[in-house]
């Protein structure tokens, strides 16, 4: 594997390559086997794959963990390698935000709802380097993880308005043993907070029950659901939602394909977790 510093680098490699299908997985490193899912597949549909690790500045809040994001490059390094990755590209942030740049891609509905609606700078963050990685590594296909399910949808609204000629492939989220979904942002757990943490895969559990139950609406499944996580006195809950699975449309009637979407904090680590639960389309009970 090589490793590649230089934008303007990799740009000069990637035209040689083009008689052979490209696969990209972009990261913000300190990987888990979660990441190295993303590159199983995109090896397995692909000739050549690059990933990429930047912590991209723009997509954290100022009160966010940027400079105590975990980082870990050697660690990352040897993943990779032994993946079967062919570049890893891992650009500084002055080489991709260079000194005049100015411009941002927007995606303001999607961008602006759920997570977007806690953490204001984040989707128009990941969609401007999202765009500028696209642009500098030019793959077939880019992999992104169903666990950040917002993003998903986002970078597909953002590649389709841009006519962007790549393939997006969504990937489910890895667990851990407990159900537990796999996140650099776990290292910042305490034993107790990881414990705790397990009540977000147990509420995604309750909301398919009830889900199929049929017995609640979307508003009343949210009040279920957050009545739940709040017993867990570690959990501090930033969102609970229930939502049109493919338009994150807000609904009273359950959609057929739902998102239940959770952002909850444990401690400092701010978790992610959902589940699309699909049921007949029946008039569920209004209550
Ligand atoms: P990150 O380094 O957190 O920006 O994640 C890089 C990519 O890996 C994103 O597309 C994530 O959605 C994906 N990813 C992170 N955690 C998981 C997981 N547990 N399962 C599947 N994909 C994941």
């Amino acid at each position: 594997m090589e490793v590649i510093s230089r934008v303007a680098e990799l740009r000069d490699r990637i035209p040689a390559r083009r008689s052979t299908s490209v696969g990209f997985v972009p990261t913000m490193g300190y990987l888990h086997r979660g990441h190295l899912r993303l590159m199983e597949i995109a090896k397995a549909q692909n000739d050549v794959v690059v990933a990429s690790i930047f912590v991209n500045p723009t997509q954290f809040g100022a009160n966010e963990d940027f400079s105590t994001y975990p980082r870990d490059m050697e660690r990352d390094r040897s993943l990779l390698e032994s993946a079967g990755v062919d570049w890893l590209f891992a650009p500084d942030s002055a080489d991709m935000y260079r000194e005049k740049s100015q411009t941002y891609v927007d995606v303001p509905g999607i961008g602006a709802v759920l997570e977007g609606g806690i953490r204001p700078v984040y989707f128009r963050g990941v969609a401007t380097v999202v765009t500028k990685l696209l642009n500098i590594v030019q793959p077939d296909r880019a992999y992104f993880g169903e666990k950040d399910y917002q993003q998903v949808i986002l970078v597909r609204r953002m590649v389709e308005d841009l006519f962007l000629p790549v393939e997006i492939v969504g990937v489910p989220t890895v667990r851990d043993e407990d159900g537990v979904a796999l996140s650099s942002r776990n290292v910042y757990l305490s034993a107790e907070e990881r414990a705790a943490a397990r009540r977000l895969p147990q509420a995604l559990q309750l909301a398919r029950k009830l889900i199929h139950s049929r017995e609640m609406n979307s508003k009343a499944l949210e009040m279920a659901l957050r009545t739940y996580i709040a017993e867990e006195p570690l959990a501090h809950i930033d969102v609970v939602a229930v939502r049109d699975a493919d338009t994150l449309e807000e609904t009273i009637e359950l959609p057929r394909r739902a998102l239940v979407l959770l952002f909850v904090r444990f401690g400092r680590a701010q978790l992610l977790d959902h589940a699309v639960v699909e049921s007949e389309r029946q008039s569920p009970a209004t209550r």
